[in-house]
């Protein structure tokens, strides 16, 4: 059947029957917020190729929270960025480092909200790579109980979710077996299992001070050329245990959040980078474009791609983790 019986424009004529015909939607309660946290009291320091990002301490980021709550947000995901680094990111797995203060202020101030910390090394290590160094390359099975410390770390402060973005081989299930070791089974992990190497991680640099001070992260970063190579990555994080996963960044790689989506059973996450959102934003600024269709628009392309986005709602807590004494 075709022109004139058929008229694609009937059902495009109002609001209404636009909504009647709509396939993809998104709900704020799908959506995962950002926060910088940092060390201090009552400060709050702009982000300037972030716009309306700020890195805030943990007080201030607990109001953040409740405001991103209020308006319906379902997660927040936690970055730091620590007054000291050293080789190691001690700083990243301290009991009482930035990250888990940060926790514990969100959830004594907004239980309910959905709490995720990031898991790596570069904002904490004073090279500024994901892991520890052995010479100039990143040594992958020395960095794994690093990451799992602080898995348990976050997951004891309260978090719900733990998230690795380093790209070590085996991380999953390191951090699996740390957080089961330390009572933690419930806690979700979900990886970042295919995360490229990708020019639009720039800002994020900014905000968290994490450019390495020397070479870059191809090593173990994927090759933007690649999709077979980012559906291992996500059979081999779902076997090691990962909950759910993320493909970052998102808009240059919507043929992969396809294919991801088409390959595992568990929920996957798009990530619009930081660089992602920059250049919204910065067209926005000049009148290039308008910020607020542009970024539904981008958003319903994720989704549309075959995103979930996060899990809509996860259990807070069970005190048995969360309360547990640090060893
Ligand atoms: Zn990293």
């Amino acid at each position: 059947m075709s022109y004139p019986t058929q008229r694609g424009r009937r059902l495009r004529r109002t609001k209404g029957l636009r909504a009647l015909a709509r396939e993809t939607r998104v709900a704020a309660d799908q959506l995962v917020a950002p926060l910088f946290v940092h060390e201090g009291e009552r400060s709050r320091q702009a982000i300037a190729s972030l716009p309306g990002h700020a890195r805030l301490t943990p007080d201030l980021a607990a109001e953040e929270a409740a405001s991103l709550a209020g308006l319906g947000v379902g997660s927040v995901l936690l970055f730091g960025i620590p007054a000291r680094k050293d080789a190691e990111g001690s700083a990243g797995w301290a009991e009482d480092g930035i990250v888990p203060r940060a926790i514990r202020a969100i959830k004594r101030r907004v239980p309910d909200l959905v709490v995720w910390a990031d898991v790596c090394m570069c904002e904490y290590t004073d090279h500024g790579h994901c892991g520890i160094l052995k010479g100039d390359e990143v040594d992958n099975d020395a960095t794994l109980p690093l990451l799992a410390r602080a898995a348990v770390a976050y997951a004891r402060a309260g978090a719900d979710v733990v998230a690795p973005s380093d790209m070590m081989d085996g991380r999953v299930a390191a951090i699996r077996a740390g957080l089961d070791r330390a009572d933690c089974a419930h806690t979700a992990i979900v990886s970042y299992a295919v995360k490229y190497a990708s020019a639009f991680y720039g800002p994020f640099r900014e905000a968290a001070g994490s450019t390495p001070r020397a070479g870059d992260r191809r090593g173990y970063q994927m090759d933007g050329a690649n999709v077979r190579e980012a559906l291992r990555e996500a059979e081999g994080d779902v076997a090691e245990g990962a909950d759910a996963l993320i493909v970052k960044p998102g808009l240059p790689y919507l043929d992969v959040i396809r294919a991801v989506r088409e390959r595992v059973t568990v929920p996957v996450a798009a990530y619009q980078v930081s660089g992602e959102y920059a250049m919204i934003h910065a067209a926005a600024e000049r009148g290039w474009l308008d910020l607020e269709r542009t970024m539904w628009e981008t958003t319903l392309g994720l989704r549309r791609a075959g995103a979930d986005l996060p899990p809509a709602r996860a259990r807070p807590s069970p005190a048995t983790c969360s309360r547990a004494r640090p060893r």
